[in-house]
């Protein structure tokens, strides 16, 4: 078998964090990864279908997720025996910074000559700071980074010599590649202009197919899957945008930073009737929830409208978002479409003043009134979430957020309603690069303790997540963070167990995982103020076997966010038929124009 032209690799946030004591806390309670961030961008999927469409091959290898399930997974023996025209690893989100670099090091000692790529939110912002680093050969900048990708891998598989053909794209050098930032022979950085930032998504495919294709041709499934769980409960995303309208002050994927970072002026959609067939491809082999990434009401009623018309008599379960309040009447078509659905709504704190302060822009009596009309038009579960750690929230306002959310859980419960789960969770590790928090620290009330990636590297190896935060403000200092947050979700635990949101037995065991780790922190802080760091390094690696056994659902049980699976989860014969399908269509259709530079 040929090797592929491209192995996509995603590294674990620490490596190797099977050799390190670290209590990563509650930072991935709300999220299906563990605190291992194990599960690949979304990017991956569409890059690797991307290069697909134009016949190049491609792989992805979850390393993260591979030595999670197996503590013996030798990671140099596993890429010695690959090879590929290049590799490239996602550094999208900043836990990653130290994993990411650590992989592409292994990379560059076991295959010297291929070429290195790294690309992701968190690349983009430290381009220039990445490039510096001798394993790593290419960045590529920006958003959306499927064309500029391509150029690239022609490039190099042209051996960097001039092919262009009459339907190429072909680079006939490095410099005239948009987003690229690449080092000449001497090893000079080079950072070409951010002219590549495309006004919609229509030209990427969103349905994993690429990955099935890829499943097939290496006989290779484990290394694709995104977390341990997922075969289980396969869940997956879909993406309606890239960008956003709103601005919210710790997100690096707010306005400002997608205009500063990215070079985008307004956001890029997916069209409505697109979003909705890629939804019923998924649906063709995963029976697991689809969520959709994205307020669908945030380019405009109409556009909601077309694609609940599309994607009409659905069945699967579906999680659709808000970032504003809803009218009944979007609710009632929401209803009509599909009859699975379950929604998601960021309240972050009972406070409207802090709401207002994150950036978020409704009233508690709107959202309020939103969440009764969902749940009288069906809606099968409803999230809320708070937060910990925003601008001029303090510990007292947290215990508010519990208090809240108690009155609200005793009120539905008076009316036998269940489906109304609040959750609670830090900011953490990081606020986000590019953030109007990161960028203006002072002005936003917040303190970071890490400006360069480096120095974010460094956070990621601290013995607790109170040592990791990248940040405090001057409302609550670290320990403040840490402490309100146990506090908060011991609070809420209890809470939904009484009005039976979870039942005792859950909310038992969290509640001792939760005394676990405020216990562990404690301990770590005491281990911290010795100055002897072999004494340190040996007391912390005594705690591993309890850091390893706290660090997952303190806070609250994963299994809380899932929804439940009818059927078996995921149809092999029906998988193989999109592979058919695809692999028919990218080998008789006319070569796909680079149109879109
Ligand atoms: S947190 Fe705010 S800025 Fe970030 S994606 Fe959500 S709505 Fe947009």
């Amino acid at each position: 078998m040929a090797p592929p032209d491209l192995i996509f690799l995603h590294a674990p946030s620490v490596y190797d964090f099977r050799r390190h004591s670290i209590l990563y806390g509650p930072v991935s309670d709300l999220v299906p990864s563990t605190p291992v961030f194990e599960m690949y961008p979304i990017g991956f999927t569409t890059l690797a279908a991307y290069l697909e469409q134009h016949g190049l091959r491609t792989r992805i290898i979850n390393l993260a997720n591979r030595m999670l399930e197996d503590a013996r997974f030798d990671v140099e023996a596993h890429l010695r025996h690959m090879d590929a025209a290049a590799f490239g690893i996602d550094l999208h989100w900043l836990p990653h910074a130290h994993g990411s670099i650590e992989v592409a090091r292994i990379v560059k000692r076991l295959h010297p000559k291929r070429p290195v790529i790294f690309g992701g939110f968190s690349s983009t912002y430290f381009h220039r700071e990445l490039i510096l680093y001798p394993a790593v050969d290419f960045v590529v900048r920006g958003d959306s980074t499927e064309v500029p990708l391509l150029q690239l891998m022609r490039y190099l598989r042209s051996g960097g010599e001039a092919h262009p053909g009459p339907n190429s794209a072909q680079a006939r050098t490095l410099s005239e590649i948009p987003n690229l930032v690449w080092k000449d022979a001497e090893g000079g950085a080079h950072v070409n202009p951010l002219t590549y930032s495309p006004e919609n998504l229509d030209h990427i495919l969103l349905d994993y197919s690429g990955m099935l294709q890829s499943a097939v041709r290496y006989r290779d499934l484990i290394s694709l899957k995104p977390f341990p769980n997922w075969l289980k409960y396969p869940i997956t995303a879909a993406l309606t945008v890239r960008g956003c309208r709103y601005n919210c002050t710790t997100c690096g994927g707010g306005a400002g930073a997608f205009r500063n970072l990215h070079g985008r002026q307004r956001p890029a959609y997916r069209e409505p009737e697109q979003l909705a067939s890629d939804i019923r491809r998924i649906g063709q082999f995963s029976s697991g929830p689809v969520f959709i990434l994205g307020d669908i009401r945030q380019p405009g009623d109409d556009y909601a409208n077309r694609f609940l018309d599309a994607i009409a008599g659905y069945e699967k379960p579906v999680f659709i978002e808000l970032f504003d309040a809803a009218p009944k009447e979007f609710f009632q078509r929401v209803r009509r479409s599909l009859p699975n659905w379950t929604l998601e709504i960021s309240m972050e704190s009972h406070d409207e003043g802090v709401r207002r302060a994150f950036g978020r822009p409704y009233s508690t009596v709107d959202i309020e009134r939103t969440i009764d009309d969902a749940l009288s038009e069906g809606c099968q579960r409803l999230d809320l979430f708070f937060m910990v750690g925003l601008k001029e929230q303090t510990y007292s306002s947290v215990m508010g957020i519990v208090d809240y959310s108690r009155a609200m859980l005793q009120r539905y419960a008076r009316q036998n309603e269940r489906r109304v789960i609040p959750f609670i969770s830090p900011l953490a590790p990081f606020v986000d690069p590019g953030s109007r928090a990161f960028e203006a620290p002072e002005k936003h009330g917040y303190r970071l303790f890490a400006r360069t990636l480096e120095e974010h590297r460094q956070l990621l190896l601290a013995p607790s997540w109170k040592y990791v935060l990248n940040y405090e403000t001057q409302w609550m200092n670290r320990d403040q963070i840490v402490a309100a947050t146990y506090e908060a979700g011991r609070r809420l635990n209890l809470a939904k167990g009484e009005f039976g949101v979870i039942d005792a037995k859950t909310a038992q065991a969290t509640d001792r995982r939760i005394a676990q780790a405020t216990g562990l922190i404690r301990e770590i802080d005491d281990i911290m103020t010795s100055s002897d760091s072999a004494d340190r390094q040996a007391r912390l690696m005594a705690l591993k076997q309890r850091t390893d056994a706290s660090n997952l659902s303190t806070v609250c049980d994963k299994a809380e966010l899932e929804t439940q699976i009818l059927g078996s989860r995921i149809n092999f014969l029906q998988a193989a038929r999109v592979v058919a399908e695809v692999w028919w269509l990218n080998h008789t259709r006319p070569t796909v124009k680079n149109t879109e530079i």
